[in-house]
């Protein structure tokens, strides 16, 4: 059994979290844990790009305001002027560090996606956030104050809370470590979550297998508030096909000219809505969803064939490449599509600098809800919130005052527990949940099928807290536990709204009501 010690844990290594280790390297010694490899995670598939406002007769006012209108009411003002605010010296920080962004005589080439009013998101061709991530890794690879943990999956956040003392703060972690399969004990004053979203509950997902909740769900268990979890963004627009797990076909598409249509030929986005296949995502995925379920399609189509190969192979060379890999060819054909779970607007309640209700810890990037996205994201202002969040929370701790060193808490115990005889258990409950929260909880909902998948999530609960306490812990057990654990919020809070708002759409509850307020959800003392 062994401990370490630092200034800062951060968990999670996608923009959020190596953002904010950069920003402690030079101060604060570092442990940013990773649960698989430093480039497994969200941000490494982010493909349209960064939203700021860089370009001429665009202004903060326009993209504060376009990020209101995709929140349907629920932004938080302050934290969309904040986040608005720091895009340009984010985009400018990773442009010092190398980032290669794509140009245009000689400025960046700035893009325009749904929502947006104006070109103002900078990209790198269409595979944007792994050359973020590229630079990132190189760049914390090579700060003397970082250590890095790949292969480390976070068991549960420690508190004084948790042990009875009188400090009721977060003073560290428990790590499975994959290569020893031993759980580690990792002490700190500060402790930052960036685990990213839980798009992994659904069983259709543009996320990768990262993506399952842990964060949301230990900041739950150590006693943090979380808000608007009902907020789901489905991606309009995934690759259907066997052989493609998960291919997103970026939301640029369709700002570049790609038209929706039945496989018919018919174009349907115009019935839908006056801004057509420019309207936001949730509009688009629900006319989808309503366009397979009543012509009983498989999938729809999504053609920009009438752009020049010369053009495709500039602006989406990855699109391009992969569909041909799987025989698309998309200069001569459209490319088939299906909505798939892609963003976690809800998470865990921060401030604006990432701090959390429990003192020393914070949350930042898609794990956090920090008021910005409100009931739906606007398209690619995420990857630009990491990095405002990140910078902020290294800034609160940086002029935190110091907390009194804690007590060593007591080691790991699994002295009484087993190794599990039947993993079938797992895989079965995994797949369960990712199939009913897809049928009962997904783009349309009803009070029935949200009491199904409430019955549902009790039942696995019970089961997964048993097989817990009784056997050694491995990844899928904890990912299976986080997993249910957020299914339960979701449905909790989309339980708790009677109307239909942004991304949360229910047949019983069809209307908008009156006031507009997040859906906060308070764990029992
Ligand atoms: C296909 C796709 C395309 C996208 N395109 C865009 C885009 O163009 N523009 C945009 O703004 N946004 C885009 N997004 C959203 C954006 O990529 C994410 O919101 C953002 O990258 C989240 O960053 P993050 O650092 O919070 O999380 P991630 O990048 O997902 O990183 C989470 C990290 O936490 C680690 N982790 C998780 N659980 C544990 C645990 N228990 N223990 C240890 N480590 C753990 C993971 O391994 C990973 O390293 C896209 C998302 C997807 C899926």
């Amino acid at each position: 059994m062994s401990s370490h010690e630092f200034d800062v844990l951060i968990v999670g290594s996608g923009l959020a979290g190596l953002s904010a280790a950069l920003h402690l390297a030079p101060t604060h010694r570092v442990a940013v844990l990773t649960k698989r490899a430093l480039a497994d995670g969200a941000s490494q598939w982010a493909q349209g790009g960064i939203a700021a406002v860089l370009g001429e007769g665009d202004s903060l006012q326009a993209h504060v305001d376009d990020t209101l209108v995709a929140g349907a009411g629920l932004c938080d003002l302050a934290a969309t002027r904040f986040v608005v605010e720091g895009a340009p010296e984010a985009i400018a920080w990773l442009r010092e560090l190398g980032v290669p962004f794509s140009l245009e005589h000689g400025a960046l080439h700035l893009t325009r996606e749904g929502g947006h009013g104006q070109r103002r998101v900078a990209h790198v061709a269409d595979a944007t956030g792994a050359a973020v991530q590229r630079v990132l890794i190189d760049a914390v690879r090579r700060a003397p104050n970082v250590t890095l943990f790949e292969g480390h999956t976070l068991v549960d956040l420690i508190t004084g809370r948790r042990l009875g003392r009188a400090d009721p703060g977060c003073i560290g972690l428990h790590a499975l470590d994959a290569a020893s399969d031993e759980v580690r004990t990792f002490r700190a004053p500060h402790t930052i979550l960036a685990t990213g979203g839980a798009g992994k509950v659904y069983l259709y997902t543009t996320n990768p297998d990262t993506a399952t909740g842990d964060g949301i769900a230990a900041a739950w268990r150590a006693g943090c508030r979380v808000a608007n979890m009902e907020f789901i963004q489905f991606h309009p627009t995934c690759l259907y096909h066997p052989h493609a797990k998960s291919f997103l076909i970026s939301e640029a598409v369709r700002g570049e000219g790609g038209l929706l249509q039945r496989p018919d030929g018919h174009r349907f986005m115009p019935a839908h809505d006056a801004r057509a296949e420019l309207a936001p995502r949730d509009v688009v995925a629900r006319a989808i969803d309503f366009e397979m379920k009543k012509h009983g399609l498989d999938c729809v189509h999504l053609d920009i064939s009438h752009q020049s190969p010369a053009f495709l192979r500039e602006h989406f060379p990855n699109i391009l490449a992969r569909c041909a890999e799987l025989g698309i060819d998309i200069t001569r054909e459209p490319i088939p599509v299906v909505p798939a779970a892609h963003y976690t607007c809800g998470g865990v309640v921060t401030d604006l600098s990432g701090r959390t209700d429990v003192p020393g810890l914070l949350a930042v990037g898609e794990t956090a809800c920090t008021g910005l996205h409100g009931a739906n994201r606007l398209a690619s202002n995420s990857l630009v919130e990491c990095m405002v969040f990140a910078r902020a929370a290294a800034r609160a701790i940086a002029e935190a005052p110091a907390r009194a060193a804690a007590e060593p808490p007591p080691p790991w115990d699994d002295s009484r527990v087993a190794d599990a005889d039947e993993l079938v258990v797992l895989a079965h409950n995994w797949d369960e949940l990712r199939r009913f929260m897809w049928d009962y909880v997904g783009i349309v909902r009803t009070d029935k099928r949200l009491a199904r998948a409430a019955h549902r999530i009790a039942l696995l609960t019970a089961e997964i807290q048993e097989f817990y306490a009784h056997f050694h812990v491995t990844r899928d057990l904890l990912e299976l536990r986080n997993l249910v654990q957020v299914a339960d919020l979701i449905v909790r809070s989309a339980q708790a709204r009677h109307e239909s708002r942004g991304l949360h759409f229910s047949r019983d509850h069809p209307a908008l009501a009156a006031t507009a307020l997040p859906t906060i959800l308070v764990p029992a003392a």
